[in-house]
């Protein structure tokens, strides 16, 4: 017999052989994984009250709260559409998303509504708000509207493994975020296969750092739930509150972008150094310089895992855990291989191919696309056929980022096509450029982007934030890059900022730093 892959079975196994062990703390609260339950069978009904049927879209707006991590169980319970905001948009963003997956409902956070106030009654096919807080504006206040239903078991929607679980719009790093429609058996494969390289069990607390909305928290939601994992929840990215965290409810993993686990390098010294010693692993996405890592597993002595993905593959496919043949290499050489994306995760074939679609030679050297087959594939872009087509090609899925791969196998992340560098007809890494300076101990953060030069059509320019304490001009940058870069890569600029713009889940938006340099010229996209 067929038995379909629906997300809700990782619940029902929480509840069923975890029932009585703590799932959430949120703050002060507490909550047993049969109260989770108890509390999703809630919400179901009430959804189903609304009129939220099979394929229909519930968005969420709201940090990481247990409303949230409720909320994917209550809306597929019903066979609706989890559809998570953002929560770093605008006004005006919220009302296209909104309007553009057609939300019936809207779960939106009390500190979030004024948000979204001002559009709500621009948004067409939004029936029901509720906010988690009290009634306001003659919305439902959430646990008020909640406590209202039975905690019975709930009878779920009947639904097909290809069915649509996630409605989830990408970080929007290189420009308009779009719409990914991912089924529930990608999303429950993604589980399976991520729980087994990272070794999730029932003695993890996982601390929420990433955020939910952010492709579901790279599936965090899903899988720690499945093992009877400790949950704990973050409203903020704030270091001093994760080390507090950390330190409190013996964190035992954490996943996050590096820009977050660098920011936590920085307040750790302050900390007693019992901070985090449980901790047995952190798990980051986005290329870090060797230097990084080996930062993180010496002073901090956590062990380090990089892994690779984008919004459309749910997101991982790719991970850096060292084989045990590779363990016993020098300390600085396995550094240098958990600073690359690494090897296929289980279910995923990932190959970097040239123009023609040949495989590179796995020689660290040659740089091709990645491009990847995977159950965890999306079903394509919503309403958007051509960029769809334009992404999955004969049966592969060109995820436009340039990569090279050693004779290990591990695949090293280049560059995003659109933010290479063609200077002078050479392609310049901007993350080569970024490690160089940061190999500086005054740099505390750096983004290399493309301008437009008159003589070489683009020159790489970078933006620095200094660490407190030093002070450094742009020569003694430029001369610093120039002793570790050959000279055609080095910066032809700096500028010093406070800060550098960034999506919510943390990455670097170059894009937002190219547009000022851009404005009078067109950059062929590439
Ligand atoms: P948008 O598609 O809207 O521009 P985005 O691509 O940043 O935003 P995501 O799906 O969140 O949205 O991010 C996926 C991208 O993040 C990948 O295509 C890749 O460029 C980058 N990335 C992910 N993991 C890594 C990694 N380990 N190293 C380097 N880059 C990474
Ligand atoms: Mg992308």
């Amino acid at each position: 017999m067929h038995v379909p892959l629906v997300l809700t079975d990782f619940l029902d196994r929480a509840v069923e052989l975890y029932g009585d062990k703590v799932a959430i703390i949120d703050d002060e609260k507490r909550l047993t994984y049969k109260q989770l339950g108890d509390r999703v069978n809630q919400l179901a009904r009430g959804l189903k009250e609304f009129g939220i049927e099979k394929g229909d879209k519930v968005a969420y707006l709201a940090p990481n709260t247990t409303e949230m991590l409720e909320g994917f169980y209550g809306v597929y319970s019903v066979g609706g559409v989890m559809t998570p905001l953002n929560t770093r948009l605008k006004p005006a963003d919220y009302q296209f998303i909104l309007t553009h997956s057609e939300s019936k409902a809207l779960f939106v956070d009390e500190e979030l509504y004024p948000l979204v106030q001002p559009i709500l009654p621009k948004v067409p096919h939004l029936k029901h708000v509720v906010i988690h807080g009290n009634t306001r504006d003659g919305h439902r206040g959430y646990d008020e509207w909640r406590g209202s239903f039975s905690r019975e078991p709930f009878s779920r929607a009947e639904l097909e493994e290809t069915d649509i679980a996630s409605l989830l719009y990408t970080s929007g790093t290189t420009g308009d975020p779009k719409g990914v429609l991912l089924t529930h058996r990608s999303n429950y494969l993604h589980a399976l296969s991520s729980m087994h390289h990272l070794r999730v069990t029932d003695q993890d607390t996982l601390l929420h750092v990433l955020p939910m909305f952010h492709v579901n928290g790279w599936g965090s939601p899903f899988y720690y739930t499945a093992n009877g994992a400790t949950q704990v929840m973050l409203r903020k990215v704030d270091p001093e509150v994760i080390l507090d965290k950390v330190e409190k409810h013996d964190v035992t993993v954490m996943h996050m972008a590096p820009t977050v686990l660098n920011m936590l390098l920085e307040s750790y010294p302050d900390r007693d150094r019992s901070t985090g010693k449980n901790i047995r692993v952190v798990i980051a996405g986005s290329a870090p310089p060797p230097a990084f890592v080996r930062k993180v597993e010496e002073n901090l002595k956590w062990e380090f895992i990089q892994v690779y993905g984008m919004t459309e593959i749910s997101p991982l496919i790719t991970t850096s855990i060292l084989r045990s043949s590779e363990q016993d290499r020098p300390k600085e050489e396995t550094y240098r291989l958990k600073a690359k994306a690494g090897y296929s995760m289980i279910g995923s074939r990932v190959k970097v191919v040239n123009e023609l679609g040949e495989e590179v030679l796995h020689d660290g050297k040659a740089i091709g696309e990645i491009v990847t087959r995977t159950n965890t594939v999306m079903e394509g872009y919503y309403k958007n056929p051509e960029a769809t087509n334009q992404t999955i090609r004969e049966g592969w899925l060109h995820t436009g980022d340039m990569a090279t791969v050693d004779e290990d196998g591990y695949i090293e992340i280049v560059d995003r096509m659109k933010d290479v560098i063609i200077s002078g007809g050479e392609n310049i890494s901007s993350i080569e450029v970024e490690g160089a300076l940061y190999e500086h101990d005054g740099v505390l953060e750096a983004a290399v982007v493309a301008i437009p030069h008159e003589r070489w059509g683009e020159v790489p320019h970078a933006v620095v934030v200094l660490r407190d304490g030093h002070i450094l001009t742009e020569q003694d940058l430029i001369d610093f890059t120039r002793e570790k870069l050959a000279h055609f890569k080095a910066p032809k600029s700096i500028t010093f900022a406070k800060e550098l713009p960034k999506t919510a889940s943390g990455k670097i938006q170059k894009v937002v730093i190219r547009k000022e340099f851009w404005k009078d010229h067109d950059r062929m996209v590439h």
